[in-house]
């Protein structure tokens, strides 16, 4: 049975960088929309000079778009036994529109770990962001700079800051996500399927919390499916 799982959190939670951590420890590939959507920026496609406009301004990509990104990227081989998706889905139509993906392919969500932390704090978070242009680790001028300024520790590749994490853009990206991401979090627990997690803890604090909630989650997921 393959495995799903939804990442939740506001801007500068973490999810990222958990993200990464998690999908290593599950073996499934991480899917970022905000990863792919840079790759299409980068590569000038069509659709990525689609979405620049709407990425520049911190709002949102339409839902159709994205999620058919999102359909063409599980029909990679690498998908087969799941994916932990980081950040998608950003609104309830983007919600509606996995739950179809899955139920063609016969799957499920396992979980969706809600990594939750102040809005002030995700603020102060989000000001000094650096991620590595070759490997994507990411770097925290403050809580976890890298050992030298515009390198990465891990692979030596060059640092930088995104373009959207200027400040009238973080600001709107958490409007944003109030707005249109936020009833995600009610929809899920809703569902029985939200886990939250406190997003101000240490990195490696979260982590550990993250992994033992999402272990205990898919065992339970294991056992019932083996009674039933
Ligand atoms: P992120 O790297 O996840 O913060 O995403 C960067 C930007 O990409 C966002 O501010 C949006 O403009 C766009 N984006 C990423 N994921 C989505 C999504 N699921 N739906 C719509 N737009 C998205």
């Amino acid at each position: 049975m393959a495995t799903y799982i939804v990442l939740l959190g506001g801007p500068g939670a973490g999810k990222g960088t958990q993200a990464k951590m998690l999908a290593q420890e599950l073996g499934i590939p991480q899917v970022s929309t905000g990863d792919l959507f840079r790759e299409h920026l980068s590569g000038n496609t069509e659709l990525g000079k689609l979405a620049k406009g709407y990425m520049d301004r911190g709002e949102l990509v339409p839902d159709q778009v994205t999620v058919d990104m999102v359909r063409e990227r599980f029909d990679r081989p690498d998908c087969a036994n799941g994916a932990l998706l980081d950040g998608f889905p950003r609104t309830v139509g983007q919600a509606q529109g996995l739950a179809e993906l899955l139920e063609e392919k016969g799957a499920e969500l396992a979980v969706v770990p809600y990594i939750n932390a102040d809005s002030e704090v995700l603020l102060r978070r989000l000001a000094g962001r650096w991620t590595c242009r070759q490997c994507g680790a990411m770097y925290h001028a403050i809580f976890g700079p890298s050992r030298k300024a515009g390198v990465c520790d891990q692979c030596g590749g060059e640092l930088y800051q995104r373009e959207d994490d200027t400040p009238e853009t973080q600001r709107r990206r958490m409007e944003v996500y109030s707005e249109q991401t936020a009833p995600l979090i009610e929809w899920y627990w809703s569902k029985g399927l939200l886990v939250e997690i406190d997003g101000e803890q240490t990195i490696e604090q979260v982590r550990d919390e993250l992994l033992a909630a999402v272990r205990d989650r898919l065992s339970a997921g294991l056992e019932r499916s083996v009674a039933g």
